[in-house]
């Protein structure tokens, strides 16, 4: 070997995906993603800190902890060895670097895992010294950061390793008490132990490009199973596909997403303990003047109601709610609000694409919307499964909802589905307990929750993101218990009575107004919705923040305890409404 060739090595360096022969600092340059094929290198906890953190920030935190060797275990090596082996290869003292900074200008605490280190592998040290960050981030009130690459527990401690994933698991528990961020993002490989704890108990799990994440590695599952694995098996987008992360982002874009997530959530308000779940009549009684105040916007905002112009029938009403070029909530997020970051996932094995949500700016205030999403095209109806929302879907939003609330996040849901999905997984997975879990959850949200049906309210699909303190529709809207075809076929001959049937079903934003279950009509341009998108959405956005505006002043306690006097109102008490209509 001649004098030049560790130099060789050290400028010049393969890429793990395609072979190309990378000039390092240009491969630097390029935060190690590979130019050629874009393949993500793995990153020392060093360089991943120098990459994410703005300059001059950071603060480590002490890293040295007593030696520990609980078991004295011996294999081909003494542990001892083997950990003075890594801390030389690597300088580091354990398999985490740990440490406060900010990250475009909001304060967190971090932990990041290194590969290099053992595996990545969990052992008591590296919980301790996790959960000391985690704890850290508690007492600053900041947002806790984990970047994770690891094999799992670390063999050489034993049970004591498998112990550190309920240590670190609860520190994030009292950091979720508190109302503060939790946010991970798994980098290539997380496996095993990591992955069945702090990799993906966190609010947010996101996936740099490329990584693997799962519980039993490949290799493993093949010898169980006998059988090939799918193509990308863990891969970061199959786990998106199968609503594990949030987002999987390339490596270049990952400073900027944490910053939008963190500058989104540092804004809300922090999460209020619950509201006990009875109450005196007395107490009843008396809230019946908080309801006075929350009755304000409507009367502010009735031009819209009062200057209705002639009233259209309601078939007709039905074939305008549901025209293909109505905007779509993806629409309004692009027209009403600014800086939507979609979150993904019901964490439980499935993305539905018939249910968007994430965080947005509505005039400069942050909020997390939910929303059904069609299409304007059959392909786009296709993909988005017509709007008609899987039990996956309702789990989405339920899990954005809690961490809108934990956050002290308002919630705004745009509703716009035919129904719920009648198909036969969705009745196997629990269609009707994920549609049933929502609507309870909605009725004790402690943050304000404004819904607007925007197109068709179809059914229990649409309550499950409807059940809210202040309900608007739009005027070419309808909101209904049954589609008037599927009331024709059950109570007409045929379901040619469908037009009948629309008008006995009193499903226009009107006749809505009158019954009570809609707050405020949101008038459309003269034409209709699909005409005038731009007008349509400047209407929307009026009617959002004067609604809105007035909740943010009241005590999530009182919002909870008038949303549930607001559908306490639909009783049987509620028959003398019906002198209303005409
Ligand atoms: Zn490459």
């Amino acid at each position: 070997m001649t004098a030049t060739a560790p130099r060789e090595e050290q400028l010049w360096s393969r890429c793990a995906g395609c072979a190309s022969l990378l000039y390092r600092k240009r491969l630097r340059r390029n935060l190690d993603v590979c130019p050629e094929c874009g393949e993500h290198a793995r990153l020392g906890a060093p360089e991943r800190l120098r990459q994410l953190v703005d300059p001059g920030s950071l603060r480590l935190l002490p890293d040295r902890l007593p030696e520990a060797d609980p078991l004295d275990f011996v294999d081909v090596l003494p542990y001892p060895h083997r950990l003075t082996g890594a801390r030389a290869s690597t300088g580091l003292a354990e398999g985490v670097v740990c440490a406060t900074a900010t990250i475009g200008g909001h304060p967190v605490a971090l932990a990041v895992m290194d590969f290099r280190f053992l595996g990545g592998s969990l052992g008591c040290a590296v919980g301790e010294l996790i959960t000391r960050a985690a704890e850290r981030a508690l007492d600053d009130r900041t947002p806790l950061v984990l970047i994770t690459a690891s094999g799992g527990a670390r063999m050489q401690e034993g049970a004591l390793s498998l112990m550190q994933m309920a240590t670190v698991s609860q520190a994030i528990a009292a950091l979720r008490e508190a109302g503060l961020l939790t946010v991970s993002v798994l980098t290539d490989p997380t496996y095993g132990g990591v992955a069945a704890s702090f990799a993906t108990n966190t609010d947010l799990v996101l996936a740099e490009s490329g990584a693997r994440m799962g519980f039993a590695g490949p290799r493993v599952i093949r010898q169980i199973t006998g059988r090939a694995l799918p193509e990308g098996f863990q891969t970061a987008d199959f786990l998106l596909r199968h609503g594990q992360v949030d987002m999987v982002v390339q490596r270049r874009s990952l400073r900027g997403r944490l910053t939008a997530l963190l500058a989104a959530t540092r804004a809300g308000r922090p999460a209020r303990p619950p509201v006990p779940r009875q109450e005196p009549a007395s107490h009843r009684e008396r809230l019946a003047d908080d309801g006075a105040v929350l009755a304000r916007p409507t009367d502010a905002a009735a031009e819209g109601d009062a200057g209705t112009p002639a009233i259209r029938d309601a078939w007709d009403t039905v074939r305008m709610a549901r025209h293909p070029g109505r905007p779509t909530t993806l629409d309004y997020l692009d027209s009403v609000f600014d800086g939507f970051v979609e979150l993904h996932g019901d964490r439980l094995g499935a993305d539905c694409p018939a249910i968007v949500g994430g965080v947005a700016r509505l005039a400069g205030r942050y909020v997390m919307v939910i929303g059904h999403q069609k299409g304007h095209t059959t392909a786009e109806l296709v993909a988005r499964n017509f709007g008609m929302a899987s039990p996956a879907g309702h789990r989405k939003a339920l899990r954005l909802m809690r961490l809108a609330a934990r956050l002290g996040l308002p919630v705004v849901t745009l509703v716009d589905t035919p129904g719920a999905d009648p198909g036969v997984s969705a009745e196997e997975q629990g269609q009707a307990a994920a549609i049933a879990e929502n609507i309870l959850t909605l009725t004790v949200l402690p943050t304000p929750v404004l819904a607007v049906i925007t197109g068709e309210g179809g059914s229990g699909g649409a309550l499950a993101l409807a059940v809210a303190d202040r309900v608007l529709m739009l005027e070419n809207a309808v909101y209904s218990v049954i589609s008037p075809e599927g009331c024709a076929a059950i109570l007409w001959p045929d379901r040619s009575a469908a037009p009948q049937a629309a008008r006995a079903l009193r499903l226009t934003a009107p006749d809505l107004r009158r019954l009570g279950v809609v707050d405020e009509v949101v008038s459309e341009p003269s034409s209709a919705a699909h005409d005038d998108p731009a007008d349509t959405a400047h209407r929307l956005r009026a009617a959002l923040l004067a609604n809105l505006l007035p909740l943010l002043d009241v005590p999530p306690a009182m919002l909870v305890r008038l949303r549930r006097q607001r559908f306490r109102r639909f009783g049987a008490n509620r028959v003398g409404a019906r002198a209303g209509l005409r």
